[in-house]
């Protein structure tokens, strides 16, 4: 019984049933090969076997009943309408098998051409195409070539030295050179070299090659780096991947053919027009092996007008359809066009923006729906100083690009010479084959990073993301030798001290020193260019698209400022407000000594003393701030990090100790500096005497802070202005702790305001579990909470944040536990369920509770969707990120019909 029902089961989808919203089912190449198919459009007859069919395959072994008849049912009507049968010796019809997951994954999976060739059929077709011996025996090689290696795990590289032998046989390297009989020879080559591979013949009976060749994509979807992938860019890992097979056309039939693919406009910059290569004489993977040299689509105009206005006919078709860029594979077979794949299509950051633009102009979507058509990555990119290239400038090695950004400096090959030569104030580059934990202080001394080796998971990418310095990574044209300090580049040697340029956004690589500027898009967020003025397109796309989402969103967006000038730059980037003020740079340099006699002071008076002469200096930190930002909130965090950061590290001053004394000088202060560091020293600083506890243990700091931002205040409003300050105290876990700050705080503030009617809130910081966890209570103390992710994140997962990235986050990136450092992105399973907790318990017990979020993250795209999710009223975060959380927080608010882009 249960057997019949799965026969009932639909596997197997003809292009004809199938349309473009059927991705899930069908997987994104099939889905559209059906939508192509229904629009009329010439596509080779095909069907699809489903996702459904690929998991029920994994979680058994074994294909699900019904497949098989399924399979042969819509083999059999494929068959009829192309009047051929698979295999038939005498005149075979062959087919494609294609993988196709609802997510493109690049090169995690394949496919396999002209599967019904064997010994027979070749001859067959030979006869179909006129006699055409040489592209028959093209053809069955291929199919040997990728069949070993798709199907069976053949090194393919085994295939290749056999064809270059037969090339340099012949004397040539063009493969075109290869007549007939050469290719018969190298059919029997690569017959010997998949039977020694896999312990067989090739397989000569045509439906076993389709079964095997089905089953194999199916289980390509485990393959160990589609897994890795699939975790890394969180594609779930129960998806499965659907199976195309597609009526066989030949772009390799000679000179009338071809196959090539186009874009509906310029990927790269978004301009309209007509882009793509065409080769002719080839089957459809030259193109992307670039074996041959493509030639631009333009001039198939002049090969085969017909063919050309045909295609140009399709391609407005299906922009018109899908209402974005797409991107098309084709083949000419003898003069007749066929289409063999659309997607809705990648593209640059920039064209991203003008093409949303565009298609707004042109009507064919609202302004809400290109909000979604751009995201805050893309805007971040564009914000990246660049070079100014012009001819002079050539790239001498590409990598990939780790970590964005245009760094120029001179070349060093250690660590240690790294730190040296920046110490003296020089811009370095650090060049490494790969770089390792010991390279950290190196790294931090860079300007930038460039490695020979390692991807974007290298732990020279994942460390230099996380420092947000440029890194290229994996330059693999690069010869390094570090004992030498120097490394060799198509011909060029580059020794240590010689300056070089490195483009982290295109992984790009330059001899000499490369001029950098400010993005166009920067110039425009700092005022200097006139968006309703300017030709630029890319300022006017985004200044389009950055206005409805400011209208749109309903998230606030402050920013993370301890400076006038920083508090000046992030409103021109339309900041509305700082959420994060620190305080603790405001003890540094000159001030330094105060805080020592501070932490000296052996008498009430003496501490005393040192505080009073602090809080002037404090005073006015605070009034050029709120001048600055004139009225908008301003969230002030009481001092945060433990003292003994303050004072000169322990070993250093041991030794000073040690040689004064040796000297016989008197050293009464610094035997005393040296007691109070040693008192203060502490194994786990970050657990330790810092933020709330700190200011609980010495008496009047934070008083003398509450002082100075109240009279700061005061002083601006008496004065004509505004201000708005928000008291933030750190690291509470209590609420007993926030209410005896808050006691003390709210004598002071009411003490120093009098009738100015400067209105001060007292709020705190959900940055430790305990206090996410306790936040119904400490609402009740609390005006307003603003959530440390940071540190939410170092005490939720338990890293700490100074070390974990170089020791082993590239691994776990590597091993896919997560596919982002949680520092970057919020972990919303974990991390991100604290502070949902937080907001509805805090907003239970104190009704419109005022909910913000301070650190990196409230600059990262996604963790900006989830704080709108959770409701919060603002983000803040550094000013560079400002206008990639107003994008976002406009993307979250508005939500569209759906487009078939993402
Ligand atoms: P990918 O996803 O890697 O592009 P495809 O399944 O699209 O893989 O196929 C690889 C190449 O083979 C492409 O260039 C495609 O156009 C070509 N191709 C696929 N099926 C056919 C077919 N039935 N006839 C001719 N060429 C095909
Ligand atoms: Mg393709
Ligand atoms: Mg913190």
């Amino acid at each position: 019984m249960a057997a019949q029902e799965t026969v009932d089961h639909k596997y197997v989808y003809d292009f004809a049933e199938g349309n473009k919203d059927l991705k899930d089912l069908l997987g994104g190449k099939g889905a559209n090969l059906a939508e192509m198919t229904n629009l009329g459009l010439p596509v080779p007859p095909g069907f699809t076997i489903t996702t459904e069919a690929c998991k029920a395959y994994l979680a058994t072994g074994r294909q699900p009943d019904g497949l098989a008849e399924q399979i042969e049912a819509h083999l059999e009507s494929l068959e009829r309408e192309m009047g051929r049968k698979l295999g038939d010796p005498n005149d075979p019809l062959l087919v494609s098998v294609r993988s196709g997951a609802k997510f493109s994954m690049p090169g995690m999976m394949e496919t396999v051409l002209n599967v019904g060739l064997n010994d027979r059929s070749v001859v067959g077709l030979s006869a179909q195409a006129g006699g055409n011996d040489r592209f028959a025996w093209d053809s069955y090689r291929r199919l040997i070539q990728m069949f070993g290696k798709t199907v069976c795990d053949v090194p393919g590289e085994e295939f290749e030295h056999a064809i270059d032998d037969a090339k340099r046989a012949k004397g040539t390297n063009n493969d075109l050179d290869l007549d007939a009989d050469d290719l018969r020879g190298l059919v029997d080559a690569y017959k010997k070299i998949f039977a020694k591979h896999t312990g067989r013949e090739f397989p000569q009976e045509p439906r076993e090659q389709l079964d095997l060749a089905i089953r194999a994509v199916f289980d390509s979807w485990n393959a160990e780096r589609a897994v890795v992938y699939r975790r890394q860019e969180r594609i779930p890992a129960d998806l499965g991947t659907a199976v195309n097979v597609v009526a066989m056309v030949f772009g390799n039939l000679g000179a009338d053919s071809g196959t090539g693919v186009a874009f509906t406009r310029d990927p790269g910059s978004g301009a309209q027009g007509i882009y793509g290569d065409y080769l002719a004489n080839a089957q459809g993977e030259d193109v992307v092996a670039g074996i041959r040299n493509t030639v631009p689509l333009q001039e198939l105009e002049r090969i085969d007008k017909k063919s050309y206005d045909e295609l140009l006919g399709y391609m407005a078709r299906l922009e018109e359809h899908y209402k974005d860029l797409c991107d098309i594979e084709f083949t000419i077979e003898r003069g007749k066009l066929w289409m063999l794949q659309t997607r809705v299509g990648k593209r640059t950051a920039a064209a991203a923006f003008v093409i949303a633009g565009q298609l707004v102009d042109e009507g064919l979507i609202d302004l809400n729906e290109a909000l979604h058509r751009v995201n805050g990555a893309q805007l971040a990119q564009l914000m990246f100083p660049r070079f100014q290239l012009d001819h002079e400038f050539e790239a001498v090695a590409k990598g990939i690009g780790a970590s964005p950004g245009a760094a120029v400096g001179k070349v060093v090959f250690t660590s240690d010479r790294a730190v040296e030569l920046a110490a003296e104030g020089e811009a370095v580059i650090l060049v490494r084959r790969e770089t390792n934990p010991d390279d950290l202080n190196g790294m931090i001394a860079a300007k930038g990073i460039l490695t020979s080796r390692g991807g974007k998971t290298s732990h020279a990418a994942v460390v230099a993301r996380g420092m947000g310095k440029t890194c290229v990574s994996g330059a693999d044209e690069l010869d390094v030798n570090v004992p030498a300090k120097k490394f060799t580049v198509g011909g060029h040697t580059v020794n240590e001290g010689d300056v070089v340029s490195i483009d982290g956004t295109t992984g790009k690589v330059y001899l000499g020193e490369v001029p950098v500027m400010p993005s166009e898009v920067v110039q425009y967020f700092e005022g200097e260019l006139d968006a309703e003025r300017t030709d630029d397109p890319l300022v006017r796309a985004v200044h389009r698209i950055m206005t409805h989402a400011d209208a749109a969103r309903r998230l606030r967006v402050r920013t993370n400022a301890d400076t006038g000038a920083d508090a000046a730059r992030a409103r021109r980037f339309g900041a509305e407000g700082i959420g994060l003020c620190r305080t603790e740079h405001m003890f540094l340099g000159e001030r330094r000594e105060l805080v020592e006699r501070l932490i000296l002071a052996a008498t009430e008076a003496e501490r005393e003393q040192a505080l009073a002469a602090l809080l002037p200096l404090q005073r006015e930190d605070f009034v050029e701030i709120f001048r600055e930002m004139d009225g908008l909130p301003v969230t002030v965090r009481l001092i945060d990090p433990p003292l003994h950061e303050f004072l000169p590290p322990l070993e250093q001053l041991a030794v000073n100790v040690a040689v004064a004394q040796e000297r016989g000088e008197d050293v009464a202060k610094e035997e005393a500096l040296l007691a109070a560091v040693r008192r203060m020293h502490e194994e786990n600083p970050m657990l330790g005497l810092r933020g709330v506890r700190l200011g609980l243990v010495i008496p009047g700091l934070f008083a003398m802070q509450v002082r100075a931002i109240a009279e700061a205040a005061v002083t601006v409003v008496r004065a004509g202005g505004a201000a708005c300050p928000e008291i933030m105290v750190p690291l509470v876990g209590a609420v007993q702790e926030l209410e005896t700050v808050r006691t003390e705080a709210e004598k002071i503030i009411a003490e120093v305001i009098g009738d100015s009617g400067v209105e001060v809130l007292i709020g705190t910081m959900i940055e430790v579990p305990r206090a996410a966890l306790t936040a119904g209570q400490i609402a009740e103390a609390a005006q307003f909470f603003s959530f440390g992710t940071n540190d939410l994140t170092q005490m939720g997962w338990g890293f700490s944040r100074d070390d974990v990235e170089g020791a082993f986050f590239w691994r776990y990136l590597e091993l896919g536990i997560f596919g982002i450092s949680p520092f970057e992105s919020i972990d919303r399973d974990g991390v991100g369920r604290l502070v949902r907790i937080a907001a509805e318990e805090g907003r239970a017990a104190r009704p419109g509770l005022k909910l913000g979020v301070c650190g990196e993250h409230g600059g990262d795209p996604d963790s900006v969707h989830f704080f709108h999710e959770v409701g919060l009223d603002y983000v803040s975060c550094s000013p560079f990120r400002v206008p990639v959380a107003r994008l976002e927080a406009g993307r979250a608010a508005v939500t569209t019909t759906g487009s078939d882009s993402r």
